[in-house]
Formats: structure tokens, C-alpha cells, sequence
């Protein structure tokens, strides 16, 4: 079975083992268990600025502390969406998400204005409420909505226009969306202009040719003089080379995450590097 290792960052994981000893129904019992037993933890990704190294925010991404093994989102989010699990997923997420970014602020952490992403799934998007829970939560912890960036996938902001509307009415009350993992699956441009969102995180795959020599950018080009285009900020997703980071700053990208800044770490790791990354400023 898998083992973390290293302060629980990196983690040898065997999906096939994973996968095969448990069923998807046994592994939504399971799951449902590890939320009462509070085998659910949360880890934090430092968003960097390119030009000043500033972390401007942290994405909150979930983690399974299962028999001691770290299992990462994507070997249970499929079966939590396919039960709605994950809608508890995602209110356990945001609500420690938002009490972390309360406590970095009480220690005087972060640059201001400091952000944490959190991901919804369609499920909850769709959700009646929810709008109203989000705010609850946030004014049950003092945060302005502002501090919250509300991710979702291109795919569940494109599959409705109840979801839509409900990114529009967080917007309303101050919340930022990110469209997620953009230029993979589905994307299809003309939703660039239907989807309320302020930031569009370019997926990795989109990131990954930069390292190439020559660079091979075009598309990536094209997408940041769209989105200048639609009023969408651009964040660079996946980033874990120096060579990149230049190349995206020289593309006019704002911000960044990756492995070359940080990987996710647990709150208590990633606290010491919510300030700023003063190697990358040189040029
Ligand atoms: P995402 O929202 O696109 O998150 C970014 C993923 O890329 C994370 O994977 C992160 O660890 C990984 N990543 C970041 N930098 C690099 C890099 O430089 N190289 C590489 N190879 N990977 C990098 P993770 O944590 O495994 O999460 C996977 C997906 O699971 C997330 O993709 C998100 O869609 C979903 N997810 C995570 N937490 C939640 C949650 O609380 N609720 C929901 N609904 N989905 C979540
Ligand atoms: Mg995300
Ligand atoms: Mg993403
Ligand atoms: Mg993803």
C-alpha cells in the first residue's frame, strides 16, 4: 500500500492497488466515513506574481489521509461525484479553507488581499443554497467574498445555465471565478464570452510546450490576447521550470503556480512561504 513520505509531500502511490481493492461503492462508504473521522485534509499551493514574486494566494486542494497513505483528488472525486459526496467534500474544503485564510491573516501572513481558490464541483454549483452557504461561511469568519476565488472546470460552468447564474450571483457579491484547467477536455472558445468568470487558469498541457526549443506558443499566445480581449486575468497552471516562467512573464502572463514555486503543502508547511519568492524577481 501506498506510503508518504518526506513530511507527507511526496507520495509513492499505487492506483492500481487502490483502485482494485476498492469498489466504487465500498469506496464511497469509505469516503463518507473519512469525512466523520476527519481523515480529510486540505494542502495549500502558493499563487506566485512572475514579475514580483509576490505570492498573491493559495489554491486549497484535497487530500485523504487514508491508512496512512495520501491519496490524491482524482482517486476519489469521480466516485464523491458520482454519489454527491462530493458536495461535502467541497463544504468541508471551503470551510477550512476560509478558517486557514482567517488564521494566516490574525498571524499577519500573506501579502493583502491574500486569496485562497477553492474548487466546486458541478454538484454543488448546482446546488439551491449555495450562494447563500458560501456567504455564511465567509461572514461567519469575517472574510470579505473578495478573498475568495470560486474554481470551477470550463465543463461544469459550460453544462447549465442555472450554474451560470449561480457564478454570476458570487460575482455579484464580490466572489472572483476561475475558469479551471482551460485548453483541455471540452473548452470551446465561444463559451470564453458566456461563462461569468474573472480569471482563466490555462491548464498545464498548454504550459508544458514552453519548455520546448523553440518554444511552440502559439496557441497559448492567442489565448492571452483573448482573454485580454474578455477582461480575464490569465494564470499559468503547472509550472515547473525556470525556462517556462520567463516565457509566460514574456507572454504577458500575471500569475502562476507549479512545482517551480511550491507543491501543495499541508497548512503548516505552506505558511512559510506565503510571503514572496525574491530568487525569481532577478531576471
Ligand atoms: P486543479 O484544480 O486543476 O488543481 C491543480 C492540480 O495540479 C493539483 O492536483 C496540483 O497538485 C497539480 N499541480 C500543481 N502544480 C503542478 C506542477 O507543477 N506539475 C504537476 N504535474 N502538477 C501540478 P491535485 O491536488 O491532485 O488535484 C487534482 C484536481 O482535483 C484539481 O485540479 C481539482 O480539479 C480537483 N480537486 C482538488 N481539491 C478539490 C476540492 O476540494 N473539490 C473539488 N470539487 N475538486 C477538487
Ligand atoms: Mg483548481
Ligand atoms: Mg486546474
Ligand atoms: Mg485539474
Amino acid at each position: 500500500v501506498a506510503k508518504s513520505h518526506g513530511g507527507g509531500r511526496a507520495v509513492a502511490h499505487r492506483p492500481d492497488l487502490d483502485t482494485a481493492v476498492l469498489t466504487s461503492p465500498a469506496l464511497a462508504a469509505r469516503l463518507e466515513q473519512a469525512l466523520d473521522a476527519g481523515e480529510l485534509e486540505v494542502f495549500y499551493q502558493p499563487v506566485v506574481e512572475l514579475a514580483s514574486g509576490a505570492v498573491t494566494g493559495t489554491e486549497a486542494l484535497v487530500r485523504w489521509r487514508r491508512d496512512g497513505a495520501l491519496v490524491p483528488p482524482d482517486e476519489f472525486l469521480p466516485v464523491a461525484h458520482s454519489t454527491g459526496l462530493v458536495v461535502q467534500v467541497d463544504r468541508f474544503v471551503l470551510q477550512r479553507a476560509v478558517g486557514q485564510l482567517t488564521a494566516w491573516d490574525a498571524e499577519g501572513l500573506g501579502t493583502e488581499g491574500h486569496y485562497v481558490g477553492v474548487n466546486f464541483s458541478v454538484r454543488s454549483l448546482e446546488r439551491r443554497g449555495l450562494v447563500e452557504e458560501v456567504l455564511a461561511v465567509l461572514g461567519a469568519a469575517g472574510l470579505s467574498p473578495a478573498r475568495l476565488l470560486v474554481e470551477v472546470t470550463e465543463e461544469a460552468a459550460a453544462s447549465s445555465a442555472a450554474v451560470r447564474a449561480t457564478l454570476e450571483r458570487l460575482r455579484a457579491h464580490g466572489m472572483r471565478v476561475a475558469l479551471d484547467d482551460f485548453g483541455t477536455g471540452y473548452s470551446s472558445l465561444a463559451y470564453l464570452e458566456q461563462i461569468p468568470a474573472d480569471v482563466l487558469k490555462v491548464a498545464k498541457p498548454l504550459v508544458d510546450p514552453l519548455d520546448a526549443e523553440p518554444a511552440t506558443d502559439h496557441v497559448l499566445r492567442a489565448l492571452v490576447a483573448l482573454a485580454a480581449d474578455c477582461g480575464l486575468e490569465v494564470l499559468a497552471e503547472g509550472v515547473e521550470t525556470e525556462r517556462q516562467r520567463r516565457r509566460l512573464l514574456g507572454l504577458g502572463v500575471s500569475r502562476a503556480q507549479g512545482y517551480l514555486f511550491s507543491r501543495p503543502l499541508p497548512a503548516e508547511e505552506a505558511r512559510g512561504r506565503l510571503t514572496a519568492y525574491p530568487e525569481l524577481v532577478a531576471p
